[in-house]
């Protein structure tokens, strides 16, 4: 049975680690860069009353004296999330909040810095061009680890395990990974699923949707013969649809982890510290457990 999520905290992540990724269709390419400002949830600003306590914590806790003093954020003491709502147990909206483990784990490390979080949603695809440009000081979005991606931007440790799963119909004669051969592919853009399967399948084979949720509903539409995506979005959209399953076979396993700007240490280090943290306190596995049940 699969091993649904860990939190690994302690890994340091070096481009060694992240072989066989492949090329990607560079973020930095993306056309829609715009931010849909869109500001959601996240003003839930209870933080700023424990921000000092924390403050405090902090400079006795880290390794970086007053790391989180010296973090220089986009806006004044706010942490601007980056994310695409569309990726439960993650990131997704419930009312007008966008919720998750991301959302919750970003809020955790918040307090410890001291800010106040605001969450952005926009495409997937938009993410890592914001915390490129500045307008964002985190892509937290169930992100993978991955070469191209470390070309644009710095990632913090990894906090969490991420596989990519396939979905099929329950009756489908595809069993495992090389089933998939001259099959249509179902995916959303410009994720790791899309990058993979069109180096292992083919760009002719491969059809990709701007949310996982319609790649699902294509899939039981008929449209394509399968869907390859992260396996906790997986495990969400196939509870609301009938006759799909989820292969046992994994099509690969991914380190979860912060976009952050190359170069702004001060921030990596203060988020890794926070991260470091909220692993050894508990925080981190029970927001985990929150949102993933495990079997
Ligand atoms: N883990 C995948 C990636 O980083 C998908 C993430 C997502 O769709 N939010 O590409």
């Amino acid at each position: 049975m699969k091993k649904l999520i860990t939190a690994l905290l302690t890994c340091m992540l070096t481009a060694a680690m992240l072989g066989g990724c492949g090329k990607a269709a560079d973020d930095a390419n993306s056309s829609n860069a715009d931010v849909n400002a869109e500001i959601t949830a996240a003003d839930q600003d209870a933080a700023d009353t424990d921000a000092q306590a924390d403050g405090a914590d902090d400079a006795a806790a880290g390794d970086e004296e007053g790391a989180s003093a010296e973090v220089k954020t986009v806006k004044e003491g706010v942490l601007t999330m980056a994310t695409n709502a569309t990726f439960p147990p993650y990131e997704y909206y419930e009312s007008d909040a966008i919720v998750g483990i991301d959302a919750e784990i970003a809020e955790a490390v918040a307090k410890k810095l001291g800010l106040e979080l605001k969450i952005e949603d926009m495409e997937f695809d938009s993410i890592i061009l914001a915390v490129t440009q500045g307008k964002a000081d985190l892509g937290l979005a169930g992100m993978t680890v991955t070469e191209e991606r470390l070309e644009a931007v710095d990632f913090s440790d990894s906090y969490a395990t991420g596989i990519q799963a396939v979905i099929v119909a329950e009756d489908s004669e595809i069993a495992g990974i090389s089933d998939l051969d001259g099959k249509k592919i179902g995916v959303q853009l410009a994720t790791t699923g899309d990058i993979y399967a069109k180096e292992d399948f083919g760009e002719d084979n491969v059809e990709a949707y701007n949310k996982g949720a319609d790649a699902v509903m294509a899939l039981k539409q008929g449209k394509v013969d399968a869907v390859i995506i992260d396996n906790q979005p997986a495990l969400a959209f196939i509870q609301n649809t009938d006759g799909l399953k989820i292969l046992d076979t994994e099509y690969a396993v991914e380190d979860y982890a912060a976009a952050i700007a190359k170069g702004n240490d001060a921030l990596r280090t203060a988020v890794n510290d926070a991260l470091a943290e909220l692993e050894e306190d508990g925080t981190l596995q029970s927001i985990i457990d929150k949102y993933i049940v495990s079997e």
